[in-house]
């Protein structure tokens, strides 16, 4: 069966007359429960909630191994590191990943006697690491850089070396790229993204390929009480039907927007793995479904992306991204990112696509 119907009813229990097809957010901190505690279901909201068992389910179907969702991508990145990496161990980290999963790292973990090395993901240079590693932490395409790496080659390598591969997948989703079909142990996304795609909640999960680490991993979210809220889960299970139909509206945009700026000299740099003379696309189209909803633009300098980015009116200027509203920033204003000062990170929406070209068209004169 198609993703695009199995996402329509993933999750979703079965008939019962009289009851809604998603039944809403069960709001509890603790359930009835008296007796033996190992009998009830649900005893208390930090280990358990029929709200996370649905969306939960739905996410291990799609995932292909069962999930754990969290209160954030964060916390889903963080209960990966914290139950698998203890002192003496050396974590493989991209250089070019999200900025908060490096600085969980380095500010938190190295100094727990945790080695942490870092590669580029472009060219799978992550490969070249997996000696003596624990965790070769894989994000692909990256945020922002867009780079892409090749996620089988990275694992069989890892795996002869007795490693373990994680993989952030949440730039493309689990509709575009399947880590644990290539061959990953853990698959990790923020669906603060596209997987919820409204731009109204935090949430993360982390699906496995070894049902003992899921075990682990639930653990982990008990005790250090990364929970996620009932309203934001149920939402996400609610958004989930859309997926597929908003993510192909928004990378069908992405790559009509990533075309026309390649013919623009305003710009001096486009990157979008799914353009053929992007440096990404041929591992990007070896192992993406979809290339996503991110394009990279570089300007000349910072004053030509701000000019840019003023004058659009149909680019929200906001961070995050995966939205249904088109949203765009100039990342280095966050002074994180090994990026150059013009560069904007632009997040495709399901606007039509002729109101986004002519925008972007008019805005990109701004720049002149
Ligand atoms: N992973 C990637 C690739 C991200 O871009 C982000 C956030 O931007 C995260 C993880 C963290 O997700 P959250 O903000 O849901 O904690």
């Amino acid at each position: 069966m198609h993703l695009a119907t199995r996402v329509t009813r993933a999750g979703i229990p079965a008939p019962v007359e009289g009851e809604p097809f998603l039944p809403g957010p069960v709001f509890a901190a603790p359930y009835h429960a008296s007796g033996d505690a190992k009998e009830a279901a649900y005893t208390y909201a930090r280990t358990g909630n029929p709200t996370w068992t649905h969306y939960e389910r739905a996410l291990s179907e799609l995932e292909g191994g069962p999930a754990c969702v969290f209160a954030s991508g964060m916390a889903a990145i963080a209960a990966v590191f914290g139950t698998v990496l203890r002192p003496g161990d050396k974590v493989v980290l991209p250089t070019d990943s999200y900025f908060g999963t490096r600085e969980l790292a380095d500010a938190f973990f190295k100094d727990r006697g945790v080695t942490v090395v870092k590669a580029a993901t472009a060219g799978s240079a992550q490969a070249e690491h997996v000696e003596g590693a624990r965790l070769i932490w894989l994000e692909t395409p990256s945020n922002p850089n867009l780079e892409v790496c090749d996620i089988a080659l990275i694992t069989t390598r890892a795996r002869a070396a007795g490693a373990l591969v994680a993989v952030d997948s949440t730039t493309a989703t689990i509709l575009a790229q399947r880590p644990l079909e290539l061959g990953a142990d853990f698959s990790v996304s923020s669906d603060t993204k596209a997987m919820s795609g409204h731009s109204d909640l935090l949430l993360g999960h982390v699906a496995v390929r070894e049902p003992a680490w899921h075990d682990r991993i639930r653990s982990w979210r008990t005790y250090v009480g990364a929970a996620p809220g009932p309203m934001e889960v149920w939402l996400a299970h609610r958004s989930l039907a859309t997926v597929d139909l908003r993510l192909e509206r928004q990378c069908d945009n992405a790559l009509a927007i990533a075309r026309f700026l390649q013919t623009r000299p305003e710009l001096v740099g486009v990157r979008y793995p799914g353009l053929p003379d992007d440096p990404a696309h041929t591992v990007a189209a070896r192992q993406m479904t979809r290339f996503g909803t991110l394009v990279g633009l570089t300007f000349a300098d910072r004053a030509h992306a701000d000019a840019f980015l003023t004058r659009a009116t149909l680019i929200t200027q906001a961070t995050s991204f995966g939205g249904v509203h088109t949203t765009a920033e100039r990342r280095m204003r966050w002074g994180t990112d090994f990026v150059p000062e013009g560069y904007v990170r632009l997040s495709v929406g399901i606007e039509h696509i002729d109101d986004l070209i002519a925008d972007i068209a008019q805005a990109l004169e701004a720049t002149r």
